[in-house]
């Protein structure tokens, strides 16, 4: 068989190597002449564990390729996959919809005999009707159908949640069309993999549903935090304690400075906004975008707390700018509103992260961009770990110690505990983890009354 893939980002490449993989003929074009350039070098625009050795290995078995003419791709391909990005929309916070239109603009002049294309994008409801609407005005004579297939893999994890996904779902009308992607999906069929095939309309809103609830669990974990810190418990033993139960999981339940990333920030805005266009009004993630929002803000106040209420003039060292580990994403990462709003404060910031620095360094002003941990840490009044990756969960502590003007360590990830850093004497904040000594609760009635 053989695909094209339109948009060779983080999805497009990934599910387009993916699919050499699987044994299918892989075309991927993408708009960015100079991404297509490195591709076609060998090298990979993002960073992506085990991602450039399998681009290398399906580049020379000849399954995958790269090109910027669209006409290459679309060309003989049984199926079309549109995965380009769909950012928000930053007057109405919508789905930004104009590069899937102008996607399917560009398939249908291409389209020459039967193509299934294929949604991966993620994208509002009705979408897939959009898009045939699109391509059945720009070729009336075009024959083809058009699903959606939206994806779920993760930054950092994209290749096994890609090969070995928990679910794989199918949104089409055709029967035709349903064959071609079972076909495409084949291997996963023989590992058993749940095939969810169903409507365009439910495959769509399964996608915005299953972000928005995973945001919403993220974000009651962090208010349950909050609590913790108030009344004395510890938010990591609540986790554990209702994660346990099989209806709650234990994904996803870990506090920190509010979820970021290219996919939950934008997602849950979009289903709001999908939510008020059908009278449906999602409430209950209307507050989870707000909340989200307001949490971010308030990591600077604690670091800025920490700090002795005032940061003017103090070097605050900032470890890890990606959203997360083992990714170079910054978009919507904590770090891009931790670190301007402690820079309003005053302070001189120091940062470092293994691979995210290249990207942040293009949404934040006068960091001092530092070779290691260690750099960061000299002289610094204050850190505070906003990334959790590995190398952050065994910093020779010793040598911090000894470099920082202040041992003030904010660990918005919770990565070390905190018996042990205050033996070490660290001023150590962390997220919901206040034990108090019992009948020092802080309960506004004991105190009052
Ligand atoms: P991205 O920004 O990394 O990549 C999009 C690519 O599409 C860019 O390289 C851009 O140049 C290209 N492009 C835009 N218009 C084009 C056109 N007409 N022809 C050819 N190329 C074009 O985006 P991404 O992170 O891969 O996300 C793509 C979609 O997948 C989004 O809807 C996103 O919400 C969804 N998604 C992303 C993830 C993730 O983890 N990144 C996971 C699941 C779903």
């Amino acid at each position: 068989m053989r695909i094209g893939v339109v948009g060779t980002g983080y999805v497009g490449l990934v599910s387009g190597t993916c699919f050499a993989e699987f044994g299918i003929e892989v075309v991927c074009v993408d708009k960015d002449a100079g991404k297509i350039e490195r591709l076609k070098k060998g090298e990979i625009p993002i960073y992506e564990p085990g991602l450039d050795a399998l681009v290398e290995k399906q580049t020379k078995a000849g399954r995958l390729s790269f090109t910027t003419d669209i006409n290459e791709a679309v060309k003989g391909a049984d199926a079309i996959f549109i995965a380009v990005g769909t950012p928000t929309n930053p007057v109405d916070g919508n789905a930004d919809m104009k590069y899937v239109h102008q996607a399917a603009k560009e398939i249908a002049a291409a389209l020459d005999g039967y193509t299934v294309i294929v949604n991966k994008s993620t994208v509002p409801v009705g979408t897939a009707a959009e898009v045939e609407k699109i391509i059945r005005e720009a070729n009336p004579k075009a024959d083809f159908d058009v699903c959606s297939n939206p994806e779920f893999l993760r930054e950092g994890a994209a290749i096994s949640d890609f090969m070995r996904p928990d679910r794989v779902v199918i949104g089409s009308r055709s029967e035709r069309a349903s064959e071609v992607m079972r076909n495409l999906y084949r291997p996963l069929y023989i590992n058993e993999t749940p095939m969810i095939i169903t409507t365009p309309e439910t495959a769509e809103i399964i996608k915005y549903a299953a972000n928005a609830f995973l945001a919403t669990k993220i974000t009651f974990i962090n208010e349950i935090a909050n609590l913790c810190e108030k009344a004395g418990g510890n938010v990591q033993e609540v986790a554990r304690g209702i994660g346990i139960d099989g209806r709650i999981g234990s994904k996803f339940l870990h506090a920190g400075p509010g979820y970021g990333g290219s996919c939950f920030p934008k997602d849950t805005l979009a289903l709001t906004q999908i939510g008020q266009k059908y009278g449906a009004a999602q409430n209950i993630v209307e507050t989870v975008v707000w909340v989200n929002s307001e949490r971010q803000k308030s990591m600077a106040e604690r670091v800025i707390e920490a700090c002795g209420g005032s940061v003017e003039g103090k070097r605050i060292g900032v470890l890890g700018m990606s959203f997360k580990p083992n990714t170079d994403d910054v978009r919507e990462s904590p770090s891009l509103v931790i670190v301007p709003l402690l820079q309003e404060h005053g302070a001189k910031v120091a940062a470092f992260d293994p691979v995210a620095m290249e990207e942040a360094a293009k949404h934040l002003e006068d960091v001092e961009w530092c070779k290691d941990a260690y750099e960061v840490a000299t002289d610094a009044d204050a850190l505070v770990i906003v990334t959790e990756w590995n190398e952050f969960r065994a910093l020779n502590l010793d040598k911090i110690e000894e470099l920082m003007k202040h041992k003030r360590l904010i660990d918005l990830r919770n990565i070390y505990k905190t018996p042990d850093m205050e033996k070490r004497g660290f001023h150590y904040i962390s997220i919901g983890r206040a034990e108090i000594t019992p009948g020092k609760a802080r309960l506004k009635e004991a105190a009052s009354g």
